[in-house]
């Protein structure tokens, strides 16, 4: 057994419980763990079935995406997960998914604007589209590179899917059932045609203020709340 087995088996049962609550469908999405103290990062290998996989076929990469071991191939995605590891110090987890009302959102390019508190409070001021690119590329690494330096932690790619942050694996899975959840009632209110309401911009700010509270926390090497 490695040093990483521990990280490799999150990854794999988080996996799995996300194909098992459909956030996963087929080998669509990527999930990764940061190995905390080191440049490195476990990922899921590339067109790979979840349900198959056991924490012997998880990747481990370093920043300039040198194999650390596995003897799959690392998911297309890794360099982007890469960059948001280099960007956000105080990023963890990471989860790409293919999800659907999400995904429906990037279609119509519509980005969600502060609807719910626990919204503000763990996903951030609003849920971006980032302009398209192709899957894999660098063209797509640069741009959400540049995109996750607002400090939020849920994003969508536009014509592709969500992009999920959290500092554990466990936050970053309760992001992506808050931006379904969002994504889906704000589409209904959308089809609704009539006018959307928000919330008031100070509790948003104040809102967005303690996720910022948990970030540097965690920066600081300290435990993030994750609590209000
Ligand atoms: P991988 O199977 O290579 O991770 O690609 C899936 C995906 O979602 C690409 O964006
Ligand atoms: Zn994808």
């Amino acid at each position: 057994m490695t040093d990483f087995y521990a990280l490799k088996q999150q990854i794999v049962e988080t996996a799995q419980a996300l194909v098992h609550k459909g956030y996963l469908m087929a080998t669509g999405g990527n999930i990764s763990l940061r190995v905390v103290g080191q440049n490195a990062f476990v990922i899921t290998p590339s067109n790979y079935d979840y349900l198959k996989m056991t924490p012997d076929d998880v990747c481990v990469l370093d920043f300039d995406l040198n194999v650390i071991e596995g003897e799959l191939k690392p998911s297309v995605e890794s360099a982007m997960h890469g960059a948001v590891y280099q960007v956000r110090k105080d990023v963890n987890a990471i989860v790409h998914t293919h999800q659907v009302y999400t995904s429906a959102l990037t279609l119509i390019k519509a980005p969600i604007p502060a609807l719910f508190d626990e919204q503000s409070r763990f996903l951030g001021r609003s849920v971006d589209i980032i302009p398209y690119a192709p899957s894999g590329t660098s063209l797509l690494k640069n741009a959400v590179a540049k995109h996750v330096k607002n400090h939020n932690n849920a994003f969508m790619m536009q014509n592709h899917g969500a992009l999920i942050f959290g500092h554990d694996m466990e936050r970053a899975v309760h992001n992506v059932e808050i931006l379904e959840k969002c994504s889906l009632a704000y589409l209904l209110a959308i089809c609704s045609e009539k006018k959307i309401s928000k919330i008031p911009l100070a509790v948003r700010e104040i809102a967005f203020a303690k996720l910022r509270q948990d970030q540097k926390k965690v920066e600081r090497g300290e435990k993030a709340t994750g609590g209000e």
